[in-house]
């Protein structure tokens, strides 16, 4: 049975290792056992899956996962928190504990060598000074995953779900959309965590696609074009891609197609949908 998630249990295990967090792995450890419950139950646990935990810190969702799961890979990076984990999981036999940095692991290779390629759950409850780039690295990586159960910044999840004419609208927004569903299933205190981090948190489910919702010739020259305009947002999307440098592309191109398109040339990318963002490319790039 998980004994951890229940803030004495937590504290005992940290004063017994003398443990010290470390501010830069943005370590804020759960303590609340209702919102594990909630990741875990969104997740959709059965003995057939295979979990990718990032981060698990004492181990406090792994027990929860390792009860559920068939088998559970834990990837985490401070090393002082190994010996800690050892003990904490000791009781489980279908967790195996990884050191390392998530950024560079071969998350390929664990699927091939612990699940035999079929596809991966993500959960986790992310460090959230890298949760962009482990977003965006495991859809992009195209690693077979099912689904990605995350506790993320309140502001991030939001960034995650929302569509064109919000301040939040913006790359990550389509490239989560263009890979899976998101969906909020939780928002979350930070009373739930030790030490309390400064924002709320909430835990987002992003189900992958089989197929993604537009389809589009080049998925990779999309996403830099998707880049380049948010990255001068304020920008007219004709000033924006015309001045990114991006091969073949021309400020009277970027004119064009947009009149094709029937849009405005002084429109900015934040007005577009991932649809429209599909077709400009195809357009751009014929
Ligand atoms: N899962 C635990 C929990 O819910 O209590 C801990 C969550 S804490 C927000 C994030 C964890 O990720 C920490 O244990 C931290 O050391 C670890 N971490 C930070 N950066 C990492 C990285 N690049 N790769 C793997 N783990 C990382």
């Amino acid at each position: 049975m998980a004994t951890l998630g229940i803030p004495s249990n937590t504290v005992a295990v940290l004063q017994k290792h003398q443990f010290q967090f470390q501010k830069k792995y943005g370590q804020n450890f759960l303590i609340d056992s209702n919102v594990l419950q909630k990741i875990v139950d969104a997740a959709q646990i059965d003995k057939e899956d295979c979990v990718l935990e990032i981060g698990p810190g004492i181990g406090t969702m792994t027990q929860y996962l390792a009860e559920q799961a068939g088998k559970v890979i834990a990837v985490e990076i401070d090393k002082n928190l190994i010996p800690i984990l050892k003990d904490t999981l000791s009781a489980y036999d279908n967790v195996t504990l990884l050191c390392g940095d998530i950024l560079k692991t071969d998350i390929q290779g664990l699927c091939d060598t612990y699940n035999e390629g079929k596809p991966l759950k993500v959960v986790a409850n992310l460090p959230y000074y890298i949760t962009t780039p482990i977003i965006m690295g495991l859809f992009e990586s195209g690693v077979p995953l099912s689904s990605i159960t995350i506790m993320v910044q309140k502001e991030v999840a939001d960034r995650m779900r929302v569509g064109p004419g919000t301040k939040d609208y913006g790359a990550l927004s389509l490239a989560v959309q263009y890979y899976a569903k998101p969906e909020i299933v939780a928002q979350v205190s930070p009373d739930c965590f030790i030490p309390k981090p400064n924002v709320g948190s909430a835990v987002i489910k992003l189900t992958r696609y089989e197929t993604p919702p537009v389809s589009v010739k080049d998925e990779k020259r999309m996403f830099s074009l998707i880049r380049a305009a948010f990255n001068q947002r304020r920008k007219t999307l004709v000033n924006a891609l015309s001045n990114a440098g991006m091969e073949q592309i021309t400020k009277e191109k970027v004119q064009d197609a947009l009149e094709q398109m029937g849009l405005s040339v002084s429109i900015r990318g934040e007005a577009l949908t991932l649809d429209r963002f599909a077709e400009l490319s195809d357009r751009l790039w014929s």
